[in-house]
């Protein structure tokens, strides 16, 4: 058996956990609701981390990683301070947070074992 297909099977035990997990935490978010639903459906539709990840680039990288320059490096920061302060203030959100950060906890320690 091949290297990648016995790490595959290994990891499947791990993989159906997570699924599980994930349903389980959609049934808790749909029962919160986002006291300001239009950040509540962006930072749903992108996972936190990512979001906040790119709001901190600079000018330079954000015109690598688009393609093009996209807004300035104030208004982002202010994006990044009104998040921020939204997910402290929002239930719903500071779930979605929480459980957005334990999601790339687990990938990363999945990458880990990967990559063994
Ligand atoms: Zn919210």
């Amino acid at each position: 058996m091949s290297d990648i297909i016995s790490k595959t099977i290994n990891a499947t035990p791990r993989l159906l956990d997570l699924r599980a997990k994930s349903r389980e935490n959609a049934m808790r978010l749909s029962k919160i609701e986002c006291t300001e639903p239009m950040f509540g459906n962006w930072l749903e539709t992108h996972s936190i981390p990512v979001l906040k990840e790119v709001l901190s680039m600079s000018d330079e990288e954000m015109t690598e990683v688009m393609g093009r320059p996209a807004g300035d490096g104030y208004s982002r920061e202010r994006m990044l301070a009104a998040i921020n302060t939204h997910i402290l203030e929002c239930p719903r959100c500071s779930l979605q947070a929480q459980l957005d950060s334990e999601l790339e906890e687990s990938m990363i320690t999945k990458t880990a074992v990967a990559g063994m």
